[in-house]
């Protein structure tokens, strides 16, 4: 690294720094702080995000075959597509920025976490409310007749047990479906009513999810490790990897109690 970039990385991290210091400080304030997470959150974990779309599998585009359209035209790429993320998911564990958003909120500070990723990864680290805004990849169903179905029967490919449909499916939110009613309807009512909004790890692409930080009632934070949302108002903006800055952060909680 040449003199000039060693200034530069110094001069940005500083400013990273004093941000963190400064979230810091709105999350002592806050009487109720809510979080947001997407994909980001997970990546330190193992489990690919849909924006870098290079080392995808096969090479397609993640959002293309996560449709209800790719469900019903093309069942058997929907199916392997799904049995992959499934199986993917099975070596990943949630990293210490999960453990962290558990840990506070156990300690009351912060009050609640809405996901758009279907991992489990926040209730597995031992985060109690959690709202799915995509439901989750670990529990399947039967589209044709919505009862349950098994992760076996879903990666054995069975027809469904009750109707007899191929056409089992985990429950996620698929691209052209909407979204659980409970979950998003919690989800907004925390948000409008937070005094601090943490926005964790989301390119802000995914509609409509992407409209919740603007409904927020009070102040705006946003971590992401690139230079994102920028049509958006958020009071502090940090650019990092999820686990590192809730590092950073916990530290410096630490220190102030
Ligand atoms: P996205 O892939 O569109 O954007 C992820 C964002 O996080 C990007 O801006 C990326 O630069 C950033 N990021 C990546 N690693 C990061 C890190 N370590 N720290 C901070 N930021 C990081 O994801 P999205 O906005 O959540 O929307 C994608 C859709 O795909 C959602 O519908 C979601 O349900 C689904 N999805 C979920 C998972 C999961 O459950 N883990 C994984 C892939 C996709």
């Amino acid at each position: 690294m040449k003199e000039n970039e060693n200034l530069e990385a110094a001069r940005e991290n500083t400013g990273v720094d004093d941000q963190i210091k400064e979230l810091a400080a709105l999350i002592k304030d806050s009487n109720k702080t809510i979080v947001l997470t997407g994909a980001g959150m997970d990546t330190e974990s193992n489990i690919p995000d849909f924006r870098s779309k290079d080392g995808w599998w096969r090479k397609m585009d993640p959002r293309a075959v996560a449709s209800i359209d790719t469900f019903y035209q093309n069942y058997d790429l929907f199916w392997e597509f799904y049995k992959m993320r499934y199986n993917l998911l099975q070596e990943c564990a949630p990293h210490r920025g999960h453990y962290i958003l558990a840990e506070w909120e156990e300690k009351g500070l912060i009050h609640g976490i809405a996901t758009q990723n279907i991992s489990r990864l926040h209730a597995l680290a031992g985060s109690k409310k959690v709202y799915e805004l995509h439901g989750n990849i670990r529990t399947f169903r039967c589209n044709h007749c919505h009862r349950d179905a098994s992760v076996e029967e879903y990666l054995e490919k069975k027809n469904c047990q009750y109707c007899g449909k191929k056409a089992l499916r985990p429950k996620v939110t698929l691209f052209g479906e909407s979204l659980p009613a409970d979950a998003w309807d919690n989800s907004i009512r925390e948000v409008q009513s937070s005094d601090l909004l943490m926005v964790i790890g989301t390119s802000l692409e995914v509609y409509p999810v992407n409209a919740i930080p603007k409904m927020a009632g009070g102040k705006t934070a946003f971590i992401n490790n690139e230079d994102r949302g920028r049509d958006y108002h958020f009071d502090v903006r940090i650019k990092g990897k999820a686990k590192e800055v809730l590092s950073k952060l916990d530290g410096i909680l630490n220190e102030m109690e």
